[in-house]
């Protein structure tokens, strides 16, 4: 039996950090590193940003929890600020990406409902990663995160990703489907990167069929694919989309955002939560959101994930381990042709913090939108000489 107070749901790395400045992370032992992973897609602005610092702190110092059952300023200026970005209507504040998509996938239910549709049912996708509640892990796409928590949540049914005649081969046979929920990108899955035109085609049939597009950009949104969600790039507005992660730098925040038919859906009374949207989450997402907009980071990660791919590209386009090197702005993955799980634990000893997912081919990295070019090109060699001198030993 374990005897550590902290329950076993995490295999860590043996490091602990002390404090953080921009890119670099220093642990209790006064070495640093290069954080490539920014606590998985959180802290575009990096550590201590001052604007997000100064936000907390004055916000701290004034007030910081009311409750739902008042009026808060900063949640309505906050939405304000994410509607007109969004191009959606309303915003419903959680305190996590999973609470984001319990959000939709109730609006989901309820406007089939609405419709007379008494098994609503969402479409979702093989490698799909929508949280870690019931009905999030019911939608997610990986069995093994699914295995032993049976029963799972009714009403979604489950086609490849990237695969359009298979969502219209579900339609064309279930009148229960209501809406569609699928990340942009797949970022747990690997960074899987669909078609073009994936996102558009979708957007189509959800039309044609009177469907939820809804999109899950937990962790494409706020900058880092190069817009400030990543269907802005695709000429489209979905239903429904949720965002957290990279909204807050690191103050717990989820939001999801709703347009149209779909933001008519909740009435009081249909949904809450205590914490969500509080005056200091508030501000710091506030402040996140002026900085990304003032400063273009959306902007700055599609020149500096360029930039990246292309140096990673540079020194292993051609080995043979290499599967291959994909990104859009700072999502980033090299994926190998077998497993290297140990790269993580090698790139920290040599101060370089990334990830593995993917089933462990995947190298992942998901910089601060802040990088520098400096410390992209420190990025850029030190992982490749560590993927090359591991990968050749094999
Ligand atoms: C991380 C993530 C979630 C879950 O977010 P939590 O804040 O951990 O609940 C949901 N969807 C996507 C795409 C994610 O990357």
């Amino acid at each position: 039996m374990s005897t550590q107070p902290v329950m076993n749901t995490y295999t860590r790395l043996s490091v602990a950090f002390d404090h953080g400045q921009g890119c670099w992370l220093f642990d209790t032992d006064g070495n640093k590193y290069l954080d490539a992973l920014s606590g998985i897609a959180v802290c575009g602005l990096g550590h201590a940003h001052p604007a997000v610092t100064t936000a907390i702190s004055e916000q701290a110092s004034h007030l910081i929890h009311t409750s739902n059952l008042y009026t808060i300023p900063n949640q309505e200026r906050l939405a304000e600020r994410l509607t007109q970005i969004s191009g959606m209507d309303n915003v419903f504040f959680g305190n996590s990406g999973a609470e984001a998509n319990e959000a939709a996938i109730k609006i989901a239910r309820k406007y089939g409902h609405s419709k007379d549709i008494e098994t609503p049912t969402i479409i979702v996708f093989d490698g799909s990663f929508h949280g870690r509640t019931m009905a999030t892990l019911s939608a997610t796409g990986n069995r093994s995160a699914q295995a032993g928590f049976e029963p799972l949540v009714s009403g979604f049914v489950r086609a490849p990703y990237d695969d359009v005649d298979a969502v219209k081969n579900i339609i064309a046979n279930n009148s229960n489907v209501v809406a569609i929920l699928v990340e942009p990108i797949q970022g747990e899955g690997g960074i899987i990167i669909p078609a073009d035109d994936y996102l558009n085609q979708l957007r189509d049939i959800c039309d044609a069929n009177d469907l939820l597009l809804m999109l899950d950009e937990v962790q494409t949104g706020n900058g880092r694919t190069g817009t400030y969600f990543a269907y802005q790039q695709k000429g489209i507005l979905p239903d429904v989309v949720t965002t957290a992660k990279g909204l807050g730098n690191g103050v717990p925040i989820g939001a999801c955002l709703a347009r149209g038919k779909a933001a008519e859906v909740f009435v009081p009374g249909n949904h809450g939560s205590t914490y969500g949207g509080n005056p200091l989450c508030c501000a710091a997402a506030l402040a996140v959101v002026n900085t990304i907009t003032d400063e273009k980071l959306a902007q700055r990660a599609a020149e500096l994930g360029d930039k990246i791919a292309e140096g990673f590209r540079a020194q292993l386009g051609d080995a043979s381990y290499v599967k291959e090197i994909r990104h859009q702005g700072l999502l980033l993955a090299i994926e190998l042709t077998e497993a290297g799980t140990e790269l993580a634990v090698l790139c920290k000893v040599k101060g370089v913090l990334l990830n593995i997912t993917g089933g462990g081919k995947v190298v992942r990295m998901l910089p601060p939108l802040i990088m520098s070019d400096t410390e992209a090109e420190l990025l850029v060699n030190t992982v490749s000489r560590i993927i090359k001198v591991y990968m050749a030993d094999e």
